[in-house]
């Protein structure tokens, strides 16, 4: 039998081992159960491969990525490593050889798709071998606050009962500690040592700003910082992942499609190309991107706001997993706020539900609206406590805050009066088109022009005024309701309005981060 470290050089070729990797193995292969949060990249396969190939018997290795299984067992196979996997991409044949592999012992690993476990048949077969370890690829995916659960992922406590000295590894990249509970106890993992890497990607730089000419923002930020560049640009809808990738070829840029509305064929022929060509940027939805394993992605663009932190990590994780200076760049305006409200009232789910999702959304405009360091914001959403860290936008060039509580007031006592005076409720750009004192033909057939609060805004222009209402949605002072997103007041603002609170808001820096020296071309 070969020790950890001889299998890490001979067939892995690495000479040392990363971060926490040498004990969490060393602590599976004595036969412990082990919960492992590693950021993406951080290098949680080796975690159990190696083990597998320690201990005998058979790894199985339970993974959602039914997508990534054929390439993940090539990469082994070209190791030398017996690999298989089973899922439903294969027919009976393939199927029965390698349940015959398995069997008769000759794997060091197996990759499963969760989907057979609680219907039996994969039990009935993983009962017939001999099992070295579990692994639980992804085990985020038990959670059902987060956007990848997976219904299967509930039935894989069973694993512990029927195999109870067996020893099991968790393993994911999200980190709260709402999930890594949450993940104990649907796994059965109370007991299991926890290794918590930090979190912290240094070499990412984090930028968000604010959204003005989406298109032309993404462009300047593509042809001045990253020309030629990999990339991933995450859209909110599939509509706008099509329109935004059209954009970029017209441009003459190599853009990918990649979502749930394109057959299996257009997408696994799209992500081949981006993992194997150079500079290849994928514009997708959140559905492209868990497991890809691709180390030279320069920069994660989000067009869109993102549903919570937890997402936002993950998908900048993917920049920069070799470790060199890439970018996480983020555009977010009005409508992104007033949109996800509108999506969380309209959801399926009940009022506890609702209330997650809105609970995960203020956490992400909070980081978006923050005046200190993004990272160390980010980093404490993970309970761990950082310094500035002088690589994102806010320490590069640091936004001045302001006391926005007279214009606060404005704002929220034209929604008053609106809703008192006329009982009526109207969208942000007419409470701006009031206090700039904007006489539209929407004012005029409303007789807005009559309202004492018209006009009384003009110290600021439109911009600053959607940045005001931004911020007051981002802080609780404001509420977007209904489907036409409508501005309603809330418990909060009588604070504002009756001058019992102070509103301190972010004046957004004049120059972009990357003209402060930290640019790469
Ligand atoms: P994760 O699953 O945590 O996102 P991976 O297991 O895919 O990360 O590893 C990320 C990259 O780091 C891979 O290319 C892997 O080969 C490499 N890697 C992992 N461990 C080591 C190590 N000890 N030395 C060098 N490279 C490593
Ligand atoms: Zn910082």
């Amino acid at each position: 039998m070969q020790d950890a470290s001889q299998v890490l050089s001979r067939i892995f070729g690495y000479d040392s081992f990363r971060g926490e990797q040498q004990e969490i193995i060393d602590h599976v292969i004595g036969g412990g159960d082990a919960l492992v949060l590693m950021p993406t990249g951080g290098g949680k396969s080796l975690c159990y491969q190696i083990p597998a190939l320690v201990r005998p018997g058979v790894g199985v290795v339970i993974s959602p990525l039914i997508a990534l299984m054929q390439d993940q067992v090539d990469a082994l196979t070209a190791l030398g490593v017996k690999a298989g996997f089973l899922n439903s991409t294969l027919d009976l044949d393939e199927r029965r050889v390698v349940e015959a592999q398995f069997v008769a012992g000759e794997l060091d690993l197996l990759y499963l798709a969760p989907e057979g476990l609680a219907s039996g048949s994969a039990l009935r077969l993983l009962e017939r071998g001999r099992i070295s370890l579990f692994a639980i690829d992804e085990a985020h995916c038990v959670s059902q606050w987060g956007h990848d659960f997976r219904p299967d992922y509930l039935a894989l406590s069973v694993l512990h009962e029927r195999w109870p000295d067996v020893p099991r590894i968790a393993l994911t990249a999200t980190a709260t500690t709402a999930t890594r509970t949450e993940i104990a106890q649907r796994l059965q993992l109370t007991e299991a040592r926890l290794f918590v890497s930090s979190f912290d990607r240094p070499n990412i730089q984090y930028r968000i700003v604010p959204k003005n000419d989406p298109k032309k923002q993404l462009l300047e930020l593509l042809r001045t910082e990253h020309p030629g560049d990999a990339g991933i640009i995450y859209c909110l809808s599939r509509a706008s992942v099509e329109k935004t990738a059209e954009f970029l070829v017209q441009q003459g840029i190599d853009a990918l499609p990649y979502h749930a509305g394109l057959d299996a064929a257009t997408r696994a022929a799209n992500q081949s190309r981006f993992l194997r060509e150079d500079g290849m940027i994928m514009v997708a939805t959140i559905a492209f991107g868990m497991g890809i394993d691709k180390p030279d992605v320069r920069f994660v663009a989000h067009l869109d706001l993102p549903k919570s932190v937890e997402g936002y990590y993950q998908e900048t994780g993917r920049a920069g997993r070799d470790g060199l200076p890439s970018t996480a760049w983020l555009t977010y305006g009005l409508q992104d706020v007033v949109q996800q409200r509108k999506m969380i009232e309209g959801s399926a789910g009940d009022a506890a539900y609702r209330r997650g999702l809105a609970a995960h959304l203020d956490a992400m405009l909070a980081l978006c609206e923050t005046v200190q360091c993004r990272r160390v914001q980010l980093l404490a959403y993970f309970g761990q406590v950082s310094e500035a860290c002088g690589n994102c936008d806010t320490c590069l060039v640091p936004p001045e805050s302001w006391d926005g509580t007279v214009p606060a007031q404005k704002l929220l006592s034209t929604v008053l009066r609106l809703q008192r005076e006329r009982n009526q409720r109207f969208g942000a750009g007419q409470s701006i088109d009031i206090l700039l004192g904007r006489k539209t033909d929407k004012v005029a057939q409303h007789r807005h022009e009559e309202l004492t609060v018209f006009g009384i805004g003009t110290e600021l222009q439109e911009s600053e005024w959607r940045g005001v209402v931004r911020q007051l949605l981002a802080q609780g002072l404001l509420a977007v309701q209904g489907e036409h997103g409508t501005l309603a007041l809330t418990d909060a603002s009588a604070d504002v309005l009756g001058r019992r609170r102070e509103v301190m808001m972010r004046r957004e820096p004049e120059r972009a981060a990357r003209s402060s020296g930290s640019s790469r071309k």
